[in-house]
């Protein structure tokens, strides 16, 4: 089973990395077949599937012979584990809520790979990208709630304490973006934060948003020093939010039991 979602993570990877190119070019995500950037040779099917093509044409295209960027295997790679990890950990054959909670957890990590990989590269999180996560998360929890047995009290669902932890978070980001006129933070960061605080719920949000800071602290503190990166030059910290989530969606509740003193 849980190979099963590995490879499904590899097909969604592939289809990501179509997403990542177009969000880059402004071409819709469903116009033509995927082409070489060098040569612009329309790419055949063979030479087109996840990870395996990329080993045999050992990196490079088959007509022009131009490196193909590691993003492609990278992306392809990291959601068929994630993928595959979700499906062991949340997957129960037979169970609805196991199934919600499943294509919940797939979906919101398929959005939270397009913000990581985007924001790294183009210092911007994409706003359909954001959109997507937003909805699937909000729909997922009215699901789990509605679909939930015994369905509890609405007020102490799910997507009650999302719509707290989203708040919270947004206004949070918010005023860390108005009062440093964006130079810590970009407009972008707080919408990633709307969503955090959604998927997560208010519970989590202050382990996932140390967490986030934690390491955005740390990997900046590394890049100073190994001389990458000037004071104040400028470094998405979008990544590390959306990294933040997907680690607490799989460890929440353990980091939860951890740091219960801020729980109720
Ligand atoms: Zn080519």
């Amino acid at each position: 089973m849980t190979f099963l979602f590995f490879i499904f993570g590899l097909i969604i990877g592939s289809f990501l990395n179509v997403v990542l190119f177009r969000f880059g070019t402004g071409e819709t995500v469903v116009s033509g077949r995927s082409r070489c950037n060098g040569c612009e040779k329309t790419i055949a099917w063979y030479d087109n599937i996840p990870l395996l093509s990329f080993v045999f044409l050992r990196g490079k295209c088959r007509s022009c012979g131009m490196g193909i960027s590691w993003q492609y295997p990278a992306v392809e790679s990291a959601t068929a584990i994630l993928f595959a990890f979700a499906g062991k950990t949340f997957f129960i054959p037979g169970n609805l809520e196991s199934a919600i909670a499943t294509v919940f957890i797939l979906g919101l990590i398929a959005s939270l790979v397009v913000i990581f990989v985007y924001d790294l590269s183009h210092m911007e999180i994409p706003v359909s990208a954001l959109v997507f996560g937003s909805v699937w998360t909000a729909v997922s929890l009215f699901c789990l709630w509605y679909f939930g047995s015994p369905r509890g009290a609405f007020i102490d669902s799910r997507l009650v304490e999302g719509v707290i932890g989203s708040g919270i978070a947004f206004a949070l980001f918010y005023a860390l973006v108005y009062f440093s006129k964006e130079t810590w933070m970009g407009e972008g960061d707080a919408w990633l934060a709307l969503l955090l605080g959604l998927a997560l719920g208010w519970k989590l949000l202050l382990p996932a948003l140390t967490l986030a800071f934690g390491t955005g602290a740390l990997v900046g503190i590394v890049l100073m020093l190994r001389g990458k990166k000037g004071m104040g030059s400028p470094m998405p910290f979008g990544p590390f939010l959306a990294a933040s989530v997907i680690f607490m969606l799989f460890f929440g509740t353990m980091v939860g039991r951890a740091f219960g003193f801020f729980l109720i």
